[in-house]
């Protein structure tokens, strides 16, 4: 298998279960247009087949970080535009601009440049003005934005066919988000008095679960199309799973009592322990912040808990409870029995974080 070991460890990625998930959120939207996001391969999930799952979905754009990705799409034959969602660089922009993909304007330099590639490349080319209603990542400040837009109206190769800005608590301070709500109406409104705003977006998962946004059309889902919902809502119990991950036994053994395990000796075993070795370990994104902090895998029908830190490629587990566990055994580690939220917790981090650290050595399988 040209050098190749079989997998010790794999996801299990549900397509089926992010076109449900993407019709939740349409169902609760009725009247909003999606952007599914797929950046940072899906959040995990593998890029093309993501993409080429919800392409003709019924999507305005799919979302990505960066031109490469954009690329990628380009190449697996997605015919949804993509929409990069950060800044660009400008050697980036020519490209963009040769492809017809959607990106945002935060400066008029910006807009200057991208009129000039247009105007080379003898055409009209439409993007999005991105608004900074408090996120400080990205767009021009409310403050500036009457005579940004004025500037921008007088280019005539460029088409502002969309407003954009990003909330930045929108899980944390409900009051705040919906003062962002109210900026992000009036800057719209003066956008508006130059461009007739085609799109007009700023909720992600959770701006969209939690709020009313009556001056949005266009929503950008992330996590929740990766059946998870960022806050209490009316998504719960609805959204489905959309991965697995599984990693198999590559030995067991019994330690006797006073046995050290893993590095650091942090775990002592104070009695005989059957102690399986798992091969996945942190470069695989299964976090060495989960060390001594209560995680476990689901194997052989039983909980059972990991043992001392986790290795780069290896992981021990107590499996006592569950004696007839063998070597090539499938653990689960995040599936039915062990969420993402559960790991995320654990690892002192988000979902977001745990998805999209799962690592290129993982073979995805999709289903
Ligand atoms: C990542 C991202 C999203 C998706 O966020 P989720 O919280 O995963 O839904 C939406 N918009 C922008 C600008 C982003 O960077």
């Amino acid at each position: 298998m040209n050098g190749m070991s079989p997998p010790r460890a794999w996801i299990d990625v549900h397509l089926e279960a992010i076109a449900h998930n993407l019709d939740i959120a349409r169902q609760a939207l009725p009247d909003t247009e999606l952007m599914p996001v797929v950046k940072a391969g899906a959040y995990g999930h593998g890029l093309e087949p993501v993409a080429r799952r919800l392409d003709n979905a019924g999507i305005s754009f799919l979302g990505v970080a960066n031109v490469g990705e954009a690329r990628r799409l380009m190449h697996a034959g997605v015919r949804t535009r993509p929409f990069i969602l950060g800044p660009t660089f400008p050697e980036e922009r020519e490209e963009i601009v040769a492809n017809d993909w959607c990106c945002t304007l935060s400066t008029i330099e910006e807009a200057r440049h991208f009129q000039q590639l247009a105007e080379a490349a003898d055409k009209v080319f439409p993007l999005h003005i991105a608004v900074d209603t408090g996120m400080g990542r990205e767009g021009f400040l409310p403050g500036e934005l009457g005579e940004a837009a004025a500037a921008i109206a007088s280019l005539p190769h460029l088409e502002v066919e969309g407003a954009m800005s990003h909330f930045p608590a929108a899980d944390e301070d409900v009051p705040y988000t919906q003062k962002e709500i109210a900026l992000f109406t009036d800057c719209v409104a003066t956008l508006q008095q130059y461009f007739p705003l085609r799109y007009r977006h700023i909720a992600a998962s959770a701006g969209e679960l939690g709020y009313e946004i009556p001056v949005a059309n266009l929503a950008r889902p992330g996590l929740l199309l990766y059946g998870v919902a960022p806050m209490a809502s009316i998504y719960d119990g609805v959204l489905r799973p959309t991965l697995e991950l599984s990693a198999r036994v590559t030995l067991v053994r019994e330690l006797p009592a006073g046995s050290s395990i893993s590095y650091g000796r942090t775990h002592i075993a104070s009695v005989p322990t059957r102690v399986a070795t798992i091969g996945i370990g942190y470069a695989d994104g299964w976090s060495r912040h989960l060390s001594g902090q209560g995680a476990r895998v689901y194997i052989g029908g039983q909980y059972c808990p990991m043992l001392g830190r986790v290795t780069m490629d290896q992981i021990m587990v107590d499996v006592s409870a569950a004696p007839q566990v063998q070597a090539g055994d499938v653990a689960e580690l995040i599936g039915p029995h062990i969420s993402v939220s559960e790991v995320a917790r654990l690892a002192g981090t988000i979902e977001w974080e745990i998805f999209t650290g799962l690592g290129p050595r993982l073979p995805r399988l999709y289903h």
